[in-house]
């Protein structure tokens, strides 16, 4: 079973919230997060087909965050609701203002409530591991020591391994979270074109082997 444990209002008044998996004694610490951008909602929907299985029992603890972006998610778009690229707001070292319009990262890092929150979820949860999920590339993009679980994914997936998406990325989490703090984050590109079913044929077990296996 899976409880709330933390949630936040973003200016639209939307509820971001944070769930965890219920065992008490677990090995790893595994946090999936979904829609980072509002017009990539396939994370979610894959997030609910796992939480539909009931998980339990579970090696790993799960903390799950099914729509970090829900005012994006609303208006169909790729920023929230100030117009900034939630994964150009966090407060790397090579963070700076850009000028290009759809991955516009603020004024300031870490000037969004949705980022402030899943710092804070980091802080708090300390996670072993990270899936963030994405679209609409098919590729297996991975930050910080997380090549083996990138593999492995890319085995259940048949999506291709990346390690570096081939263009500079300031201010995203995966150098926030991974280059900069050394944690494996697992940025997962989804394809856009496949049914719902598909999609959760081809990554059902990514869910099953982060609960499990890793
Ligand atoms: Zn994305």
């Amino acid at each position: 079973m899976i409880k709330e444990i933390k949630s936040v209002y973003t200016k639209e008044k939307r509820k971001i919230t944070l769930f965890e998996t219920d065992n008490t004694i677990y090995d790893k610490k595994v946090l999936i997060i979904g829609v980072f951008h509002g017009e990539e909602p396939q994370g979610e929907y894959l997030i609910n087909k796992f939480l539909e299985t009931k998980p339990d029992n579970l090696k790993n603890k799960l903390y799950i965050i099914p729509c970090l972006n829900p005012d994006g998610k609303v208006k169909n778009q790729r920023q929230n609701s100030n117009g900034i690229d939630l994964n150009r707001n966090f407060p790397t070292k090579n963070w700076e203002i850009t000028t290009k319009k759809d991955y516009f990262g603020g004024n300031e890092p870490a000037s969004e409530i949705e980022t402030k929150f899943l710092i804070d979820v980091l802080k708090n949860c300390k996670p072993d591991i990270i899936l963030s999920l994405h679209a609409p590339f098919k590729v297996v993009n991975y930050d910080g020591p997380a090549e083996q679980a990138a593999n492995r994914i890319s085995e259940i997936t048949g999506y291709p391994v990346k390690s570096d998406i081939g263009y500079p990325t300031p201010g995203s989490f995966g150098n926030y979270a991974g280059v900069e703090r050394n944690l494996p984050v697992i940025t997962l590109e989804l394809p856009e074109d496949e049914t719902n079913e598909r999609l959760w044929e081809e990554n059902k077990r990514v869910f099953e082997y982060l609960a499990n296996e890793y």
